[in-house]
């Protein structure tokens, strides 16, 4: 099926800029091809610069014809995400990136109807260059600016693809900076059931890989050295929070007293069972993820369950997710690989639908850094 999971459905495919693609000379218009305009009721541009990739994306009538992504590496020397240097990339990236979504999309900027941007929340200094760009382009073209809740797109990156998650529907929101329940009644109508008391479960992934001395981000590295280790060799606590809210502190700082204990022992502990201890965790984290999802499911009798946001590209976490949804019946909603991470397509589409219904931002907006 389309934009449903299939099981043995491993690599993470991310859309990456080509390099040297990005010609001064490069004409946009030189190829243009005019789209059967008569059938079309909105071009939307969408703009992503929350974090650490700089995109742009073009939805027509509510499909995506467009998603660039330039991802930041240079943030691997450094651990973690540098802000200055991100919204530094932010700036030489956003031109050259558009342009390559409107020839991706063979429309041209005179064709857009309006321009929708991450407004929040995320690094002020990367929202900043995102919305800057976005007010500018929508100003001079005289068009409407729309501004989107990076949360929010997230779920609502279920509505590019078929099957479509039907009304109401539970997403479980899981990134490098959030981790959430969410109850979905409509488009722009969520209830927050559920989220994380400290750090995120993006977070869980990426501090333990720095723990195990492996580059930044974490996460996709722990699922593929997982992929070869023993899930059971080494039993990490889950944590009791009540209700629906989660906590990885305490996940971490177990974690990282084993390894410090076990690295005593045997100086080449963390080398020699590699497979075994990412295994262990990514399970662990998993499974807490996956226990307070049944639960939201039980408690509200919804059985649309859907995840979104960068962990979700979890291969453990989306097989898991799949057979858990068998057993209990559900209809599970796991997005494409590239629609997980950070994306411009999602905000195009959610960008498309508050279009419809004429939600506009003015010039005077600014980012948030924080926006629940
Ligand atoms: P944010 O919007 O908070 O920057 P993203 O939605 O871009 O987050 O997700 C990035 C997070 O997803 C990082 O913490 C990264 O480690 C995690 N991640 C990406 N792929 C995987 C994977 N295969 N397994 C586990 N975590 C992953
Ligand atoms: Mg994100």
């Amino acid at each position: 099926m389309q934009g449903q999971y299939q099981p043995g459905e491993e690599e993470n495919k991310n859309t990456k800029a080509p390099e040297g693609y990005f010609d001064e000379s490069f004409d946009i218009f030189r190829n243009f091809v005019p789209p059967t305009i008569d059938k079309i009721m909105a071009i939307i541009l969408g703009i992503e610069s929350s974090c650490d990739e700089t995109s742009a994306a073009i939805c027509i009538d509510g499909e995506i014809y467009a998603n660039v992504i330039a991802t930041q590496e240079m943030h691997a020397a450094f651990g973690g995400v540098v802000p200055e240097l991100a919204s530094r990339a932010h700036q030489q990236n956003i031109v050259p990136v558009v342009e390559q979504a409107l020839a991706e999309a063979k429309i041209g900027k005179k064709d857009l109807d309006a321009v929708a941007f991450t407004r929040g929340p995320g690094l002020l200094g990367s929202l900043l260059v995102g919305t800057s760009f976005a007010k500018g382009l929508a100003l001079a073209l005289d068009i409407p600016l729309i501004d989107i809740n990076h949360m929010q797109a997230h779920i609502l990156a279920h509505f590019i693809e078929d099957p479509k998650p039907s009304f109401p529907f539970i997403c479980l929101t899981v990134s490098g900076g959030h981790t959430q329940i969410v109850l979905v009644r409509d488009y722009f109508e969520m209830e927050l059931l559920g989220q994380t008391l400290d750090d995120a479960a993006g977070e869980a992934f990426d501090k333990t890989a720095k723990i195990l001395q492996l580059p930044y981000p974490g996460g996709p590295l722990i699922d593929r050295y997982a992929k070869t280790g023993n899930k059971e060799a080494f039993p990490f606590p889950e944590p009791r929070i009540p209700g629906l809210d989660f906590s990885f502190s305490g996940l971490k700082t177990s974690i990282l007293y084993f390894v410090r204990d076990k690295v005593k022992e045997d100086p080449d502990f963390i080398n020699n069972n590699l497979p075994d201890i990412c295994a262990s965790v990514q399970s662990r984290i998993v499974s807490i993820l996956l226990n307070k999802l049944r639960q939201a499911a039980q408690e509200t009798g919804i059985r649309e369950i859907s995840i979104a946001g960068g962990v979700s590209a979890n291969s453990y976490l989306r097989s898991e997710l799949f057979n858990l949804g068998q057993q209990e019946g559900w209809n599970v909603y796991i997005p494409k690989f590239e629609y997980c991470t950070d994306n411009a397509a999602m905000i195009a589409m959610a960008g498309y639908f508050k279009y419809l219904a004429k939600d506009f931002a003015d010039q005077q907006i600014e980012p948030l850094a924080r926006w629940n």
